[in-house]
């Protein structure tokens, strides 16, 4: 019968044991735009919770700077026009 050559360090024995406690974590899906979250959150997509919109997100951020973006660039071309 085959026999442990060395006995087991304290730390490579705890480590087997490290992941006893991890429980799957749960999933639900926004009522929104159905993108995969953590239940009893606001949705990072479309920062929707319980169907009210209550945070911004990076996509809307993204809109607001290409707002502002088209807003500096439309009075320097009106300058020019007039030049
Ligand atoms: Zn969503």
């Amino acid at each position: 019968m085959p026999v442990p050559k060395r006995k087991r360090s304290r730390a490579r024995r705890d480590k087997r044991f490290a992941n006893k406690g991890v429980k799957e974590t749960a999933i639900a899906l926004c009522q929104q735009c159905q993108h995969p979250l953590i239940p009893h959150q606001a949705c990072s997509d479309c920062g929707f919770y319980k169907g009210v919109k209550v945070m911004k997100t990076k996509s809307d951020r993204g809109l607001k700077r290409k707002k502002q973006q088209k807003e500096k660039k439309a009075p320097e071309q009106e300058t020019e026009d007039k030049k």
